[in-house]
């Protein structure tokens, strides 16, 4: 396994190696950063036999020529989503990105997935990696899970520095959230979990995450103070609270147990 982690966002990029070949979650993000991937798993002698993105955010939806042309996997839902909302949730995106960075990414590569198998288990020659699909974050959200090393790429849930980012385009999406989080709290042997944006952690941490995320829904739907810690921790995510408070107030507070 390597993880890298983003300038930007502490955005991760995920690597299980087997072999000379690779799965590939989520590389990001800046264009340097994606030709610096290239060139270490060029060293590592590793090709790119599959990759996944977890969810149609720009950030995790990114390529470069030089990963090659190995299947991306995401889940139905996702490539819906993408099908119906590329523009503003991916090419819009990038193109606003390209300004504020001066940078350059390969627009026509990002975005371009394919449907993982039903069940959700990857086709690739490494140790079995499923998907685990809900909602919650963005439709058609999929964790990558691989039961024998005990690791769960958790995409954008279970960071140690954002707190929830809620799809309020969700008719429920507090119930949408939880039900992700229950998905992703039943798994067994989790040993070692990446989330998105943030630092792995054990499974202490696993389990403190998911206790910190349900907490901080619950206190969001009761309408109670929010003590998080991760409210101070990254200036952005007093925004992202700010935001749910407003989006939670236009909308019938429901929190299923
Ligand atoms: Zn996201």
């Amino acid at each position: 396994m390597l993880v890298r982690t983003s300038d930007v966002y502490m955005t991760t990029t995920t690597v299980v190696a087997a072999g000379s070949r690779c799965l590939l979650i989520d590389p990001a993000l800046l264009p340097g950063e994606l030709a610096a991937l290239e060139e270490e798993l060029a060293d590592l002698g590793l090709a790119v036999e599959a990759a996944v993105s977890t969810h149609p955010h720009w950030d995790h939806v990114l390529w470069s020529a030089g990963l090659g042309d190995a299947p991306r996997f995401t889940s139905a839902r996702a490539i819906e989503t993408l099908e119906q909302r590329r523009g503003p949730m991916v090419d819009d995106q990038l193109v606003e990105a390209s300004r504020r960075w001066y940078a350059s990414w390969d627009m026509p590569l990002a975005g371009r997935l394919t449907a993982a198998p039903a069940g959700g288990l990857l086709p690739w020659s490494g140790p079995a990696a499923r998907l685990v699909v809900h909602d919650g974050h963005a439709p058609g959200h999929a964790a990558v899970h691989l039961p024998e090393l005990g690791v769960l790429a958790a995409g954008d849930m279970l960071s140690d520095v954002e707190i929830p980012g809620l799809d309020w385009d969700e008719p429920d999406a507090l119930g949408a959230y939880q039900d992700g989080l229950q998905a992703l709290g039943e798994l067994a042997g989790v040993r070692l979990v990446i989330p998105g944006h943030g630092r792995p952690g054990d499974s202490a941490a696993w389990r403190d995450r998911l206790q910190a995320d349900r907490h901080y829904l619950e206190a969001l739907a009761a309408g109670d103070p929010v003590v998080d810690p991760r409210l101070d921790g990254w200036p952005p995510m007093r925004q992202q609270h700010h935001a749910n408070l407003e989006a939670i107030q236009r909308r019938p507070r429901s929190v299923r147990d």
